[in-house]
């Protein structure tokens, strides 16, 4: 048999702001297409009116986008099987229900809400549980109990009618799953799904994700565990289709686990520990925010190196890893079954590890904004001198102000504890040498000032510490930063001086 080419779909419903979870499920998919020279596809499954979000589907295409997963084929770029967006797809689906019920695999059912929920009461109230399936579909109003005549009468005068899949009795379903291995379910454990509805004439989620996968020849599907309970009715479906040779192979992905590992990782874990989980900032239709890696001053690259090793490890203990090393590495057989727990510290020095490596100048273009909204101007190439002298101290892209922020505005107070500590005995004396010293300069040049400087200290028998603490604070404002000489090297004699001056005036 002739090898398929691999095609995987992220098919994610716009219900909100995509979850880390859901850009992991992206990033294996993209992984795996890259890898089998494949081609990775957005399907967009809005068959939900109800749970229909706007701005949903921008922010998935925008997420994808600053995590540099790209999309070979589906909204936003197009491709073979367009329309991607399964609400334009509408008209595709019905035949597919009627076929269903025309073999035998699915029934039209004719309940209103209000009697489905009225049924559901009675078995609650004699402490049993209702469950739409093989015991009961016979006696309720459906197309299996109700003459011939009655049903096309009622499929023309009513409107609420819907297509059931009738999940044949005691059958085991027989599935295979990469990361679970074989898996059997005894059919009559499962109730009669809903596959279309007349009132909106679009399929549910099921027909819906059946018939594109196989419309659209996906030959992987990769998703999250959470719809691992619907595989054994997808399986139902291919078969009923008779669709099975050509089905997909399935993987479902391990959870991701609130940082403590019990259960699932949410936005309210993130709020109360003070992370996102959600890769860009999201403001909700009605005005509610949640924050995003981005906004919050990860790079994507580390966002995305941090993400794929939650549920997959190359075997190594290689942690960072270009898209590229992922790419090469990465097998769904080396994910793991059980949940990986979420480490938000882990997540920061994955991040830390990317500043350090990161060019200047690419850190300074995301400096400069944060420099602006602080009410200062600063040039790229200042912005990026300043990052190469602070960065291997910052986590995150907005630690950079509160790290070099004297680089751009005077102290406009001392440090209390410091000036205690430092600013006594003779070191203010010192400091008016140092200022000499500054002053005899034609421009600073940092190893110059440096011999300059500490020849004198060592000179005049005062402790280099006490001295070099007095001029950080006369410079800084407190006792933090890099060398000396490399700051006053980029504020330049003028401004050294004027802070020199300023903390002899004032401390
Ligand atoms: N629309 C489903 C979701 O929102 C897709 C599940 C699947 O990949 O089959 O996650």
């Amino acid at each position: 048999m002739l090898e398929r080419k691999v095609r995987v779909r992220f098919a994610p419903s716009p219900t909100g702001a995509l979850h880390i979870g859901g850009v992991r499920t992206a990033l294996y998919n993209y992984l795996f297409a890259r890898q089998h020279g494949g081609d990775f596809i957005l399907r967009i499954e809005d068959t939900d009116s109800q749970r229909f979000v706007a701005g949903a589907e921008d922010y998935i295409i925008n997420s994808l986008k600053w995590c540099g997963i790209n999309i070979d084929e589906g909204v936003s770029v197009g491709g073979p099987h367009a329309p991607y967006r399964q609400s334009e797809r509408k008209e595709i689906y019905l035949k597919y229900a009627q076929e269903l019920v025309a073999k035998g695999w699915a029934y039209y059912a004719f309940d209103t809400s209000e009697e489905l929920t009225a049924i559901r009461s009675e078995y609650e109230a004699e402490g049993k549980t209702f469950a739409y399936n093989y015991e009961i579909r016979t006696k309720l109003k459906t197309s299996l109990s109700l003459p011939a005549n009655e049903v096309e009468e009622l499929l023309k005068s009513c409107n609420h009618w819907v297509v059931r899949f009738k999940m044949p009795e005691n059958h085991e379903i027989k599935m295979n799953d990469i990361v679970r291995g074989n898996v059997v379910v005894n059919s009559s454990t499962l109730d009669d799904k809903v596959l279309y509805k007349a009132a909106d004439l679009l399929p549910t989620y099921h027909l819906a994700n059946i018939v594109d996968d196989h419309l659209m020849e996906i030959s992987h599907v990769i998703r999250g565990e959470e719809w691992l309970p619907s595989l054994p009715l997808h399986y139902m479906l291919y078969e009923a289709l008779g669709w099975s040779d050509s089905q997909p192979i399935f993987a479902h992905l391990p959870l991701l686990l609130k940082p403590d590992g019990k259960g699932k990782l949410s936005k309210r874990d993130g709020d109360k520990l003070g992370f996102p989980v959600f890769p860009l900032f999201w403001t909700a239709p009605d005005g509610e925010t949640a924050r995003g890696y981005k906004e919050d001053g990860y790079l994507p690259e580390a966002f995305i190196n941090m993400l794929s090793l939650l549920g997959w490890n190359p075997g190594n203990d290689q942690e960072i890893m270009t898209i590229e090393q992922m790419t090469e590495l990465f097998s769904i057989e080396k994910c793991g079954k059980s949940g990986s727990r979420f480490d938000p510290e882990k997540a920061k020095w994955f991040n830390a590890q990317y500043i350090k490596a990161a060019d200047n100048t690419q850190l300074a273009e995301l400096f400069l904004p944060i420099c602006s909204a602080n009410g200062v101007e600063v040039s790229l190439d200042l912005a990026a001198k300043v990052i190469g002298l602070v960065k291997d101290r910052a986590s995150l892209i907005t630690d950079f102000w509160g790290l070099a922020s004297y680089f751009f505005t005077a102290p406009t107070s001392y440090d209390d504890k410091a000036v205690a500590k430092f600013w006594k005995n003779d070191n203010p004396n010192a400091i008016k040498v140092i200022r000499d010293i500054v002053n005899n300069c034609d421009t600073i040049v940092a190893a110059d000032c440096e011999a300059l400087v500490h020849g004198y200290i060592k000179e005049s028998g005062l402790g280099m510490g006490g001295v070099m603490n007095s001029f950080r604070l006369a410079i800084v404002g407190e006792s933090k930063g890099p060398s000396m000489f490399d700051i006053i090297e980029i504020l330049g004699k003028k401004e050294t001086l004027s802070r020199l001056d300023m903390a002899l005036k004032t401390l």
